[in-house]
């Protein structure tokens, strides 16, 4: 079973995909991870996306499918889709390059947050660079302030989750991303998951696992 996490930034996709992948046998197909190991590589293809990425904005969807198609071929099931797709035509892309491999998405989880707690929860998120665990200066405290619980990394702020280039992602996704919610919403296997400020990450958990 292949499962897509459609939500906003900062909507808690990796901290859902996190527990798939450990407690599920599920991979993790995250794209912004994918282009973060480029950038650090410092491979052309790492270069061209920095340019986009620093800037909060969507890498231009040839530069992201190209990368996509690249990790499908040896790695096509029991995957999480998360960060992918973010516009129409990139789902569409990837639901051709699926059937090419005779897979397909089965599951579509919309994790819906409301846009005041997603900036909230960006600002105070701390990421291992290491093991891409995130955590939260409040609501999810590392054992040791500032240190990976998985592996001792001194965890950092993502660049791109600076006020300013938040707030030029949060609008990507209003007018590139959200709109995928109309596109799945009445396809089969569309799982809707509301989280307001009270819900914990155990419980959007839980909702998945029922609902899967
Ligand atoms: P978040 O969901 O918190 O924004 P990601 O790691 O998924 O974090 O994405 C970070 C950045 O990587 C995006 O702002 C964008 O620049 C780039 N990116 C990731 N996935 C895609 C994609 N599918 N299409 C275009 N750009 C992407």
């Amino acid at each position: 079973m292949n499962i897509m996490l459609l939500g906003a930034p900062g909507s808690g996709k990796g901290t859902l995909a996190e527990k798939l992948i450990k407690n599920q046998g599920f991979n993790q197909m995250s794209t912004g991870d994918l282009m973060r190991k480029e950038i650090n590589d410092k491979t052309p293809l790492g270069i061209e996306c920095a340019r986009y990425m620093n800037e909060g904005r969507l890498v231009p969807d040839e530069v992201t499918m190209g990368i996509v198609k690249n990790f499908l071929q040896d790695n096509h099931n029991q995957l999480i889709f998360d960060g992918i797709p973010r516009t129409l035509n990139q789902a569409k892309i990837l639901e051709e390059n699926l059937i090419e491999l005779n897979a397909k998405i089965d599951k579509v989880i919309y994790i819906d947050v409301p846009s005041e707690i997603l900036l909230n929860r960006i600002s105070g998120r701390l990421v291992c660079p290491k093991c891409k665990v995130s955590y939260h200066i409040i609501s999810r405290k590392p054992k040791l302030e500032g240190i990976c619980d998985n592996d001792g990394t001194e965890l950092v702020r993502r660049p791109d989750d600076a006020p300013e280039k938040v707030k030029v992602r949060l609008e990507a996704y209003a007018n590139e991303t959200a709109p995928l919610v109309d596109y799945y919403k009445n396809k089969p296997g569309f799982i809707h998951i509301v989280d307001n400020a009270n819900t914990t990450a155990e419980e959007v958990y839980a909702e998945v696992l029922g609902a899967l």
